[in-house]
């Protein structure tokens, strides 16, 4: 079985077009966000659980989850907040844990891509992490261009996040990404050499 090798950062450290660069190396990676939607499709059984524990109206007339709707409540209200982390996260955890298995695979790791690997159990599931990291200032112009949010509202997130140094200390490895994307790149392979050594143990 491959090693599962975490990879984390802050809301636009660069997580994903790291996770892409050892993705062009052929590492399989499994993104937690996208997990995070998976497990409450239509037809799922959390979806079915939140609809019976919210009401129908947590729905979307096309059958999805109205997400917009269930942040509203869940901001407003710890317990129910409560209730569906106890739910989902357990949900998460094991669907992911089966992605990250995959049937044919040769190489030693895979890597498990998440914004909340340090936060929530996720890190029980990896055996290193890998930080990616940038100075805050760089985080806010690079989340403001991309989606378009103002200064304010990607500073209150980035506020609600574990702060950077708090995160740095946790790393077994850092990725650089104040730097062009070559250099990254280079540190990505060089990073890939070591986990290949390592994890062959
Ligand atoms: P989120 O947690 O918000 O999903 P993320 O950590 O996955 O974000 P990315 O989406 O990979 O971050 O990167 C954020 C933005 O910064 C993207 O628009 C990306 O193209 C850009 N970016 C990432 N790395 C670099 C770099 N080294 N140089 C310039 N731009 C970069």
């Amino acid at each position: 079985k491959p090693a599962v090798i975490g990879l984390t950062g802050g809301i636009g450290s660069g997580k994903s077009t790291v996770a892409k660069m050892f993705g062009a190396l052929g590492v399989h990676w499994v993104d937690a966000d996208i997990v995070a939607r998976e497990v409450v499709e239509p037809g799922s059984p959390a979806l079915a659980r939140i609809a019976e524990h919210f009401g129908d109206h947590i729905l979307q007339p096309d059958g999805n989850l109205d997400r917009a709707a269930l942040r509203t409540i869940v901001f407003r209200d710890a317990n129910e907040r409560e209730w569906l982390e106890a739910l989902l996260h357990p949900t998460i955890r094991d669907e992911l844990a089966r992605q990250l298995q995959p049937d044919h695979y040769d190489l030693p790791y895979v890597l498990l891509v998440s914004p909340l690997l340090l936060e929530t159990d996720q890190h029980t599931l990896a055996t290193s992490a890998i930080v990616v990291d940038v100075p805050v200032e760089t985080q806010i112009d690079r989340t403001m261009s991309r989606d378009d949010n103002d200064r304010e509202q990607v500073e209150r997130i980035i506020a609600a996040q574990m702060p950077r140094e708090h995160r740095l200390s946790r790393a077994d490895y850092v990725i650089r990404n104040d730097q062009p994307l070559a250099e990254v790149e280079k540190q990505v392979q060089e990073l890939h050499k070591q986990l290949l050594d390592s994890c062959r143990g």
